[in-house]
């Protein structure tokens, strides 16, 4: 249940909360049609809450079909309630049945954001030490490339840069934790993933089925984001993470986004929330956890984003030092945006940030056929 704000903590959690770098892996806010320059009193993120919760970078996740079903183990493809939200949200015709327009148009309200606010968006690695707020853009679910490749680039050039292989149900890329069949990589996703890579964009493996998940797993040259959810440890589930995924997430150098809701960590308060983080730590490392909140996506969680400074200071209470907390609240996020070598990902922080700073990023040489399309599309070589 949402306690809604103003949130007390004490002064000093205060300071350590918003003197640290924090980073939510996935909210929805775009879906709603709200305008985010506002202060609402419903929802749970728009830009003078991420300020005041001391957010310095919120991925914003792109939501473009959702089934009518909405079951966690068995969704079908083929009912989709979201044409009527595009039109009562005044959005343009070609919204109204097409996820790959749904996709672009909420990068179009992205965009007009960033120029009407101090919001900044990140496309490259450099943007991450951009002051102030930043936001990156991610689509929820490769359905929306309506299984054509060139729109993967139309995508990219439109700002995306984390992609979800899956939503709620099985696609043209991969089967879904949700799903019927529950399949790995098709063929065309197999395709995909290397592209994705050179272009830098980070693979989301949130709802991906567990067949998919190996398979990216075993294919995946960067560090991949399971934006949101929880794990089997502390909430069994179809779409939380075994201990052996955990551990091959860690592998990778990847990073888990534990949610706020019920059905990521069954105990939907601060404690559920600390414990499902330590049983992260405990498993896979301290360097592979961070925040995916789920705010806006039709969840109940516990405090809005204001309420943020609240989780430092469970996380502090549990016994756990500043340096842990600053990797959980966004270290081990920027880690992963900042520097996309997997060979580093052993490493711990210090030595990891002086082999970034030595090496090339091995993205600019993979993507470095793709850059005359780039420049086309206006968007710098420095990928991350
Ligand atoms: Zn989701």
């Amino acid at each position: 249940m949402l306690v809604p704000g103003p949130y007390t903590t004490s002064d000093k959690t205060r300071a350590f909360h918003h003197n640290t770098f924090v980073a939510d892996l996935h909210a929805d806010p775009l879906l709603w049609g709200r305008d985010l320059l506002e202060r609402h009193a419903r929802g749970h993120v728009d830009l003078p809450r991420l300020l005041d919760g001391g957010v310095d970078l919120q991925v914003f996740s792109v939501v473009t079909k959702v089934p009518r079903s909405r079951k966690y183990d068995n969704n079908r493809s083929d009912t989709d309630t979201l044409p009527l939200l595009f039109l009562a949200s005044w959005r343009s015709p070609a919204t109204w049945f097409n996820p790959k327009e749904r996709a672009l148009i909420q990068a179009d309200e992205m965009h007009r954001l960033v120029e009407q606010s101090s919001l900044s968006l990140v496309l490259r690695r450099g943007d991450l030490s951009n002051d102030g707020l930043k936001g990156l853009l991610s689509l929820e679910g490769m359905h929306a490339l309506g299984g054509r490749e060139d729109a993967l680039m139309e995508l990219y050039s439109a700002g995306f840069r984390m992609m979800g292989l899956v939503h709620q149900f099985d696609n043209e890329v991969a089967g879904s934790a949700h799903g019927i069949d529950k399949y790995g990589l098709t063929e065309f996703g197999r395709s995909l993933i290397p592209r994705m890579e050179a272009l830098g964009i980070t693979i989301d493996l949130a709802h991906a089925s567990p067949a998919a998940v190996e398979d990216v797993l075993g294919l995946a040259t960067k560090p991949v984001v399971v934006s949101h959810g929880g794990v089997q440890g502390t909430c069994p589930g179809p779409r939380n993470l075994s201990d052996a995924q955990l551990r091959s997430i860690a592998e990778n150098g990847g990073v888990v986004g534990i949610g706020y809701w019920k059905v990521a960590i069954c105990d939907a308060s601060l404690n559920g929330i600390v414990a499902a983080i330590l049983y992260v730590i405990k498993v896979a490392g301290i360097d592979h956890v961070g925040l995916g909140s789920d705010f806006d996506g039709n969840v109940a969680a516990p405090f809005d984003t204001t309420g943020l400074p609240l989780l430092t200071g469970s996380l502090l209470a549990a016994g756990l030092s500043g340096e842990d907390v600053g990797k959980i609240l966004g270290g081990n996020v920027k880690r992963l945006l900042g520097c996309r070598n997997r060979k580093f990902a052993k490493l711990d922080t210090k030595w990891f940030t002086f082999a970034c700073k030595l090496t090339p990023n091995p993205s600019r040489q993979a993507g470095s056929k793709l850059s005359a399309r780039n420049a086309q599309a206006g968007l710098g070589q420095e990928r991350y």
